[in-house]
């Protein structure tokens, strides 16, 4: 590696960084409804603001040992490692792409769309419209900016026009990846809908393989879905094999025990909440308190695709029944013996919502190695996988 390969892959690594760190507001600020530019960050703990220094990527998380310089609020890992991964992935845009500026640049833009749309999808089980349909719009335009659309370098892309402009045919072959991403997850969605006689899959899913489209094109957005597929379903078996509940994130603002305002993590043990009986709550993340203590808790059940409404708040009044482990892992054990405004019907929806495993993430992966990896995609799919096939079922 020569000074000026050094240079520059250490360019796409800090821009990954510092993209990285606004990403982590996006994720938070989004799904929330709140502006994106204003206020500046705050500690969630004394509502400090954060200065510049204890907001440089990873570095000042290290440095400030995990926890806010003034109050000790812990920070979770979860930003440094949004940072690290869109860092990352700059740096590996970079090196795939890096011959050609304007592919490497909308590789890692889209790569930082993907991000975003995978750390939001998991929190809230929402694919946000605010981040695809714009992706669709713009990336399709950019298209004849990059080479992720040319013909005759790369294998799969065709001369849809052929004599046209290099231009018209990348916008064409950016739109029909669009059209052709949008109507595949369509079609699995009707069918999956009419099998189980519940909702397969949701309209996120549907504008998000059109926004990998618009970015790699058709038939690699097809790849990218087979990848997708591929990838959830060994995550989704492990996880299911495992019996994995994650705890749904709501946010829980338990009164009179200094947890005013906490993001804390809540987890239903029950998914069934009928009126008038006792519901049940694991809160992660909790403040000191002794067993007995009577609380009152107001609860934020994000808008979810599943809810699909805004954010549904609840009041409850119990104690704690129980509590487990110290520190960052504290976990009180609710009792909750009266609510107001408790909605059982949505509780349980939301509940069993997060059973499920999001697409979203897996999509994502597809659609990412195929930005990335076109190439190598190609002749996975085309002869890497069909001889492995051969060799293993010895035909
Ligand atoms: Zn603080």
């Amino acid at each position: 590696m020569d000074v000026m390969e050094i240079f520059h892959a250490s360019v796409a690594l800090i821009t990954g960084l510092m993209v990285g760190s606004f990403l982590n507001v996006v994720i938070w600020r989004l799904p929330r409804g709140e502006n994106l530019a204003k206020p500046r960050s705050a500690c969630p703990g004394c509502g400090k603001l954060i200065v510049w220094f204890d907001n440089i990527p990873v570095l000042s998380w290290l440095a400030l040992g995990a926890k806010c310089r003034r109050c000790k609020t812990p920070i979770a890992m979860r930003y440094p490692l949004v940072e690290l991964l869109t860092g990352v992935l700059f740096l590996l845009a970079w090196q795939a792409h890096g011959a050609h500026l304007g592919t490497a640049i909308t590789v890692a833009l889209f790569l930082a769309a993907l991000v975003a749309i995978s750390f939001i999808d998991l929190d809230h089980r929402i694919i946000p419209d605010a981040i695809s349909k714009p992706g669709i719009v713009l990336f399709v335009l950019a298209a004849p900016l990059s080479l992720l659309h040319a013909t005759g370098e790369l294998a799969w892309t065709r001369d849809w026009f052929p004599g046209a402009k290099p231009a018209l045919n990348a916008l064409v072959d950016a739109g029909l990846g669009a059209v052709l991403g949008a109507a595949v997850i369509l079609l699995i969605r009707a069918i999956g809908t009419w099998i189980l006689k519940k909702e397969a899959m949701g309209l996120g899913d549907v504008k998000l393989l059109a926004f990998i489209g618009a970015v790699v094109g058709p038939l690699l957005s097809l790849y990218g879905l087979v990848i997708g597929c591929f990838g959830g379903a060994i995550i989704g078996g492990i996880l299911f094999l495992i019996g994995k509940h994650r705890p749904m994130p709501c946010a829980m603002d338990v009164q009179g025990l200094g947890a005013e305002g906490r993001d804390l993590r809540a987890h239903f043990t029950r998914t069934k909440v009928r009126d008038g009986e006792d519901a049940d709550f694991e809160v992660h993340g909790a403040p000191e308190a002794a067993v007995g203590t009577p609380v009152r808790v107001n609860l934020t059940l994000p808008a979810t695709r599943i809810l699909e409404d805004e954010n549904a708040e609840l009041a409850l009044k119990g104690h704690i029944a129980a509590v487990e482990g110290t520190g960052d892992a504290r976990q009180w054990l609710l009792k909750i013996t009266e609510h107001t405004d408790l909605d059982a019907e949505r509780v349980g929806m939301y509940a069993r919502s997060y059973r499920y495993i999001p697409f979203g993430p897996f999509l994502a992966l597809g659609g990412a190695l195929c930005a990335l990896y076109p190439q190598h995609v190609h002749w996975f799919m085309t002869e890497g996988y069909p001889s492995f096939a051969r060799t293993l079922f010895g035909n």
